[in-house]
C-alpha cells in the first residue's frame, strides 16, 4: 500500500475562473511539508478541496489517501478516512460545547453499537489540553464562540490531537496567533509527529517554520508548486520575498 498524501494533476475552478492548474503534490507518512507561496495562490482552496468543499469544481485530478481518491466524498467521509484540515478561519458553533462537538466526532468513528467510554474519554481529553495549557473550563464553552484568535487554533490542535488523524492539513494556523500561542501550538504538531502520520503545514510566513521545522518546503505560485527544497528555502523566501519567484515563474514559463 501507498502510505502518503498524494495530490495528482489537480484542476480546480470557480465560477468559471481556474485556481488550481495542475497541482501536484506527495507526503509520505512520517514526514512534515510546508506549502507556501503569496496571497491568492490556491493554497486555501486545496484545503477546501480536500476537506470536500462542494463550492468548488473538480475539474480533473485525484486526491489520494494510502491509495485511495477521496474527492468525490462528503467531509464526514473523508475525515473518517483519516484526513483533518486546520481551517484557517474555525467556525462558531454557538451551543455546542468542546466537549461534546470532539464527543460526537469521536463517537460517530466507532462501530455501531459502540459507546465511547465518558470516563476515559474526560482522560484523554483533559491530558491533551494540559499538554496544550488549556484551562478545562474551556471544555464548557461552545465551540469558538467568542474566542481569541489564538484560542481558536488552540482548539483546532485539541480536536485534530483527539481524532489521532493519519493525515493532518494545517492551513495558515500561525495567522493571528501570538509568539506564546505559536509555540504552544507548534509544540502541540510536534507532539503529533510520528512515523505514522503525515502533515501538510500551509503558511505564508517563514515564523512558524521555526517550531515546526518541515523535511521539505513547496512554493506556489499560480494554482501549482513551482518550486521544492529544503527548510532553508522558507528562510530564502523570508529574505528575498516572493517576487523572486514570481521572476523565476515567469521566465521559466516564458
Ligand atoms: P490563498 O489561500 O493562497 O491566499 P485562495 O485559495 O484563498 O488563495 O484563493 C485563490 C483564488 O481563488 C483567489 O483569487 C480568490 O479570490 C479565489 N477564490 C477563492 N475562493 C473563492 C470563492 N469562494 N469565490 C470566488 N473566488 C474564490
Ligand atoms: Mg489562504
Amino acid at each position: 500500500m501507498n502510505h502518503s498524501l498524494e495530490v495528482k494533476n489537480l484542476h480546480v475552478s470557480i465560477d468559471g475562473q481556474a485556481i488550481l492548474k495542475g497541482f501536484n503534490l506527495t507526503v509520505p507518512k512520517g514526514e512534515v511539508h510546508a506549502l507556501m507561496g503569496p496571497n491568492g495562490t490556491g493554497k486555501s482552496t486545496l484545503a477546501k478541496v480536500m476537506a470536500g468543499h462542494e463550492d468548488y469544481i473538480v475539474e480533473s485530478g485525484e486526491v489520494l489517501l494510502d491509495g485511495v481518491n477521496i474527492l468525490g466524498q462528503e467531509p464526514d467521509e473523508i475525515s473518517h478516512a483519516g484526513l483533518f484540515l486546520a481551517f484557517q478561519y474555525p467556525m462558531e458553533i454557538p451551543g455546542v460545547s468542546i466537549a461534546n462537538f470532539i464527543r460526537a466526532a469521536k463517537q460517530a468513528r466507532l462501530p455501531e453499537g459502540e459507546e465511547i467510554n465518558a470516563i476515559e474519554y474526560y482522560k484523554e481529553l483533559y491530558a491533551k489540553m494540559d499538554a496544550l495549557k488549556m484551562d478545562r473550563k474551556f471544555t464548557a464553552r461552545s465551540l469558538n464562540e467568542g474566542f481569541s484568535g489564538g484560542e481558536k487554533k488552540r482548539c483546532e490542535i485539541l480536536q485534530m490531537a483527539m481524532l489521532d488523524p493519519k493525515y493532518c492539513v494545517m492551513d495558515e494556523t500561525d495567522s493571528g496567533l501570538d509568539i506564546d500561542a505559536l509555540r504552544i501550538v507548534s509544540e502541540g504538531v510536534n507532539l503529533m509527529r510520528s512515523e505514522d502520520r503525515a502533515f501538510l503545514v500551509i503558511t505564508h510566513y517563514q515564523r512558524l517554520l521555526d517550531y515546526i521545522v518541515p523535511d521539505v518546503v513547496h512554493v506556489m505560485f499560480d494554482g501549482r508548486i513551482v518550486h521544492s527544497g529544503d527548510k532553508e528555502l522558507a528562510k530564502e523566501l523570508e529574505s528575498k520575498g516572493y517576487d523572486w519567484v514570481k521572476e523565476a515563474f515567469a521566465t521559466a514559463s516564458a
